[in-house]
């Protein structure tokens, strides 16, 4: 029997990996754990608090005239002054916002909290960027694909503009947030949770005979489990640094793979190991632990040419649909992975769809999906929890009244799968 299994995020939500539907939240969550206050707007700033508060913003600022300040307060508490000489800031408390003026022209923000009676005041992150370009604009309602596409859409529209960068700019950073929440979720999970799960995905690529698994997931679960098992998979594309593995279990990855990255300089596309990504860290680990700056030096010598130019995520091979059209070498391996679903598909017997909705989002694959249907007998099975919200975007698109739907999770499916 020849299988095509489709994977959706709901395939990896048994490690404790976020849905489409509730990545942000999670995103929000956990950049926000790792966060302390930086000060209480509360403290007592004129007398007992007022050495820790000036040491705070000297490090914070690396400013050492701060260490020696003057600090006044207004009489409503809203605006606190900080100057020395000539030299001064302020901080001007605005709802959920600090807003900081120096003397020389700088500004900058601080994010303002009521937590327990108290005002916390926490320093502005990067990732924080993203949360106020999401209110600044709108998309409250938006996921992160949908996110994603407005960013291109946008980055389009303004290409003549080369100052306007802030798009480029967030559409980096929620790059970089994909990458990291992947990651953090992983390691942040339950562990009985995921050594659970790990044990039935292993149970599932025993399974696999001459089967393909066509997967929108960013994560590397199946890659790790198959590696594991002595099936390296081939990922029905090319990459520079290793032939296209002979295995019987082709994964294709339509929306590329946290592990596949592009050579800054050659732009060629190479496939890091999984071990950085499957090796959970302890709870404790620090933000900067994650840093993908790690993953530099191995990076360097990965690249058959050992070239050395700095890496950057936008260099991290994982595609949301619209980001494909806008770079070219990424555009190369996506069609190719395209190609060679459209063959596995060609000659399906069956086609397997896990934890996927088929979303709007993923409209291309509709029609990737239609142009390769097996011309011989095929048939359809539906794997989720709560098949009743999107049987009808399966009967739509495959115009057949025979679809099977199977309502469960993926890991309580493995098990019924013939062997
Ligand atoms: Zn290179």
């Amino acid at each position: 029997m020849r299988n095509v299994y489709i994977l959706g995020a709901g395939a990896s939500e048994g490690a404790g990996l976020p849905l489409m539907s509730n990545f942000l939240e999670r995103a929000k969550d956990l950049t926000g754990i790792r966060k302390e206050p930086f000060f209480r707007w509360g403290y007592d700033i004129l007398n007992k608090d007022r050495e820790k508060f000036l040491n705070s913003l000297a490090w914070y600022f690396q400013y050492k005239w701060m260490r020696r300040a003057k600090i006044e307060r207004t009489e409503d508490g809203k605006v606190i002054k900080v100057s020395f000489g000539k030299k001064w800031l302020s901080l001007i408390l605005n709802n959920e916002r600090v807003e900081l003026n120096f003397e020389n022209g700088r500004t900058g923000k601080f994010i303002a909290k009521k937590e327990n009676g108290e005002l916390n005041i926490y320093k502005w992150d990067d990732f924080d960027d993203i949360w106020e370009y999401i209110n600044v604009h709108k998309l409250e309602n938006f996921n992160i694909e949908d996110i994603f596409g407005y960013l291109e859409m946008k980055i389009d529209i303004n290409s003549l503009d080369s100052d306007k960068n802030e798009d480029v700019h967030i559409r980096n950073l929620v790059l970089e947030l994909i990458e990291k929440v992947i990651k953090w979720s992983y390691d942040y999970s339950d562990e009985e949770k995921v050594s659970k799960y790990s044990m039935l995905l292993e149970k599932f690529v025993k399974k696999l005979k001459n089967d393909t698994i066509i997967s929108f997931n960013y994560d590397v679960l199946i890659d790790d489990c198959l590696d594991k098992n002595g099936l390296s998979p081939d990922y029905g594309a090319t990459f520079e640094n290793k032939e296209s593995s002979k295995s019987d279990i082709q994964l294709i990855k339509l929306h590329g793979s946290l592990n596949w990255k592009i050579c800054p300089e050659c732009k060629k596309p190479i496939r890091l190991n999984y071990d950085y990504l499957t090796e959970r860290r302890s709870k404790s680990a620090t933000k900067t632990e994650y840093d993908v700056n790690d993953l530099l030096s191995n990076i360097l010598t990965i690249c058959p040419k050992k070239h050395n130019r700095s890496y950057m995520i936008e260099n991290t091979l994982i595609a949301p649909p619209s980001y494909i059209k806008n770079v070219p070498h990424f555009r190369e391996v996506i069609n190719e992975l395209r190609k060679s679903a459209s063959e596995k598909l060609k000659i399906a017997e069956k086609i397997i769809f896990i934890g996927y909705s088929l979303p709007q989002t993923d409209t291309y694959f509709k029609y990737l999906l239609l142009s390769s249907l097996p011309e011989k007998e095929f048939s359809v099975e539906v794997v989720d929890p709560n098949p009743q919200n999107i049987a009808g975007r399966y009967f739509e698109t495959f115009k057949k009244n025979d679809i099977s739907f199977r309502a469960m999770k993926f890991e309580d499916y493995i098990p019924s799968i013939p062997e």
